[in-house]
């Protein structure tokens, strides 16, 4: 059976790959469409989160959806998930093996949605698919991993935490990143897909030539 979110979700749902599963209320696999572009990935779940089986339904996720209100974009049109899935007790960072034994499940999400852009939210969604470094110098910035452009940014919660009109000023701009490289994506996807159906014709024109001898 080819892999989906559903399936995905099921998988999380009854996960026992680390501790995390011990604590946790439910837990929160990630939500958005499959047709989805732009796949946001934060940190772990947090109380309200572990309660309601969903990604970013606190006052960081309430700071998230204003965000992508100003870049005319909505929660449904995104993916939104997180490094870890189940609440760390306390709220305390994810262990290196929480982290490792979740990626699976980043992976397998990346594989069925096949993001044009991948959103990192907080040091260690950016350490996965950035880089390590401070988040005052990477976030804004951008790298390809895997063929898919990833944009580094600081987490909602660090944002409300320092609420100064200058924190504010630099995350709109941040997300106003957004948009222009989605299109860049979009077109470097076009491009590829050109590419790929234009050798494809010269290998079944030269097929065919070879059919006459
Ligand atoms: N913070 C996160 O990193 N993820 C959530 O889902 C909620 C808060």
């Amino acid at each position: 059976m080819p892999d989906s979110l559903e399936l995905i979700a099921a998988d999380v749902n009854v996960c026992r790959l680390c501790k995390l599963c011990q604590g946790r209320a439910r837990g929160v696999p990630g939500e958005g469409q499959l047709d989805a572009e732009v796949m946001f990935i934060g940190e772990g779940p947090g109380f309200h989160e572990d309660q309601q089986g969903r990604p970013f339904v606190g006052a960081a996720g309430q700071l998230l959806t204003e965000m992508l209100r100003v870049i005319g974009m909505r929660r449904d049109d995104v993916f939104i998930t997180n490094v870890v899935r189940c609440r760390p007790p306390g709220n305390r960072d994810p262990l290196p093996d929480e982290l490792q034994a979740c990626d699976a499940y980043t992976q397998r999400q990346i594989a069925v949605l096949e993001p044009k852009l991948i959103v990192t939210l907080g040091r260690y969604s950016m350490a996965r698919f950035i880089g390590q470094g401070s988040m005052r110098e990477l976030h804004g910035r951008t790298r390809e991993w895997n063929g898919i452009t990833c944009l580094a940014m600081y987490h909602p919660a660090a944002i409300l935490r320092t609420p100064t009109v200058e924190m504010r000023r630099l995350y709109e701009d941040d997300f106003l990143k957004i948009p222009v490289l989605l299109e860049a994506a979009r077109k470097k996807r076009q491009a590829q897909l050109a590419a790929s159906l234009a050798a494809q014709t010269v290998a079944a024109s030269q097929l065919d030539q070879l059919k006459l001898f």
